[in-house]
């Protein structure tokens, strides 16, 4: 692990101090200072006008109560949060989640990693990020509706087009989407499509949307391999999660003629040697909305359900974190090694643990960070508010090739910054050095705010 320099050092004991117990938002922080030292050295006005402490601390932190009624007709209460992090290059911008291990801290890490990757896709989206406590799972859709439109009518107040634009994240998708597009519609009296991203077709989304963090991951993995000469093809990989990131990240490593041969949720992972039958997958997560052991029911022989256990234990050459932060840890990390991984591509948000990092990169793995390699969801959110500002639809195929043009500049000048900095192949510190010196250039040029 890098050591973190010694001027950094009281802005890492200020957060921990501010943001006591916020674990993951420390991981987040104390990974971005550690290759923060090396800018400072060359360029000592960043670390002047407390422009890093600035950085590290949110413009504003939003938490309400979220009350609505079940279906047995109980009233039941769930936190919501928004943290809006950094608006120096444009709206705040950051998908929604859903889930019951939401807390501040976790929404604040979140929001704080985004503010990064925002800054790396080159378009003009501030970082931001929010949720909610509530779970999801088992709830039916008219519950799903309701839970929303609740959260809606005290979110409204905070977002807009030129405010802060959310989309989804875990727990939430089109669904979700539209029935808060709906009351934010009502509550407002106006059709301000870009006020969120991830809407449907019908109503102003962006074809390639759904499919745009899967298969920005993969194209970021493809560019990283053909560093080394290689590529997707005949690879072995292992994909983690089942939800919307996995599936589309699935799809490209095959149409790049990977093999994809496991997959999981946060019950189990399943093993199908003949490669991952994706229609199926889709069938059950989408349509279903059911879990992964489905599969394994459904399918029958060959196919292998293991019920806990890490899917980090499956050998593979390419592996897809796609799942949740710190899903993957130094042993699993270790194993994977041991197994011959040759390529690491975070679908998640920081999905590896700062041990595994360490791990991937003294064995010279390939490593792409997060923030750089599942920016294509963000980047996409972006060209839905441009087509919504043009009042434009544009085809798939010009979508994706945007998406494509998008992942290829943020993996070079993540590379050409490790390299600048004496790190070549470094893509966490080439990724955390670029975001942060776009963040820091606008932040410089709008004074103290
Ligand atoms: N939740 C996604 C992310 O982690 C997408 C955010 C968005 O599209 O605004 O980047």
């Amino acid at each position: 692990m890098n050591a973190i320099d010694e001027k950094l050092q009281p802005i890492l004991s200020t957060v921990l101090h501010r943001n006591a117990g916020e674990t993951e938002f420390h991981q987040a922080v104390q990974e971005v200072l550690e290759s923060l030292g090396r800018v400072i050295s060359k360029h000592p006005e960043y670390a002047e006008e407390a422009l890093i402490e600035r950085i590290c601390e949110p413009e504003r932190q939003i938490i309400f109560r979220v009350p609505w009624v079940d279906d047995n007709n109980d009233v039941q209460i769930n936190r919501g949060f928004r943290v809006q992090f950094n608006s120096a290059l444009g709206p705040y911008k950051g998908g929604l989640r859903f889930h019951p291990s939401v807390n501040v801290g976790i929404i604040k890490f979140l929001g704080f990693e985004q503010t990064f990757k925002n800054a790396l896709t080159g378009m003009p989206i501030g970082g931001g990020k929010g949720g909610s406590d509530f779970n999801p799972r088992g709830r039916s859709d008219r519950e799903i509706m309701r839970f929303c439109q609740s959260f809606m009518v005290e979110l409204h107040r905070h977002v807009g087009e030129y405010t802060d634009v959310p989309a989804g994240d875990i727990g939430v998708g089109g669904r979700e989407i539209g029935y808060m597009f709906g009351m934010y519609k009502r509550l407002t009296n106006r059709y301000e499509a870009g006020v969120l991203t991830g809407k449907g077709l019908s109503y102003g989304g962006s074809r390639a949307r759904t499919e745009a963090t899967g298969f920005g991951t993969v194209y970021f993995v493809e560019r990283m391999l053909a560093t080394t000469g290689t590529s997707f093809e005949g690879k072995r990989c292992v994909v983690s999660g089942s939800g919307n990131v996995a599936i589309y990240a699935m799809q490209k490593v095959m149409s790049f003629g990977g093999t994809v041969v496991a997959c999981s949720d946060s019950d189990g992972y399943i093993v199908d040697e003949n490669g991952i039958d994706l229609a199926l997958v889709k069938e059950i997560k989408e349509v279903r909305r059911g879990r992964i052991s489905e599969y394994a029911e459904l399918k029958g022989d060959g196919v292998h359900y293991v019920k806990g256990g890490s899917i980090w234990d499956v050998p593979c050459e390419v592996a897809l974190p796609c799942a949740t932060q710190n899903e993957l840890t130094g042993a699993d990390a270790k194993t994977l090694v041991e197994n011959g991984v040759i390529a690491v591509g975070e679908g998640a948000n920081m999905p590896s643990t700062p041990d595994a990092v360490h791990v991937f990169q003294k064995a010279k793995v390939l490593f792409a960070p997060g923030k750089a390699a599942n920016a294509g969801g963000v980047a996409t959110s972006a060209l839905e508010m441009q087509q919504n500002a043009s009042r434009d639809s544009w085809s798939f195929a010009k979508t994706e090739e945007r998406l494509a043009q998008i992942i290829h500049s943020i993996h070079d000048a993540c590379a050409e910054t490790a390299d600048e900095y004496g790190a070549p192949g470094d893509y966490v510190l080439g990724a955390n050095i670029t975001g942060f010196v776009r963040v820091a250039e606008a932040m410089r040029a709008l004074g103290v705010v």
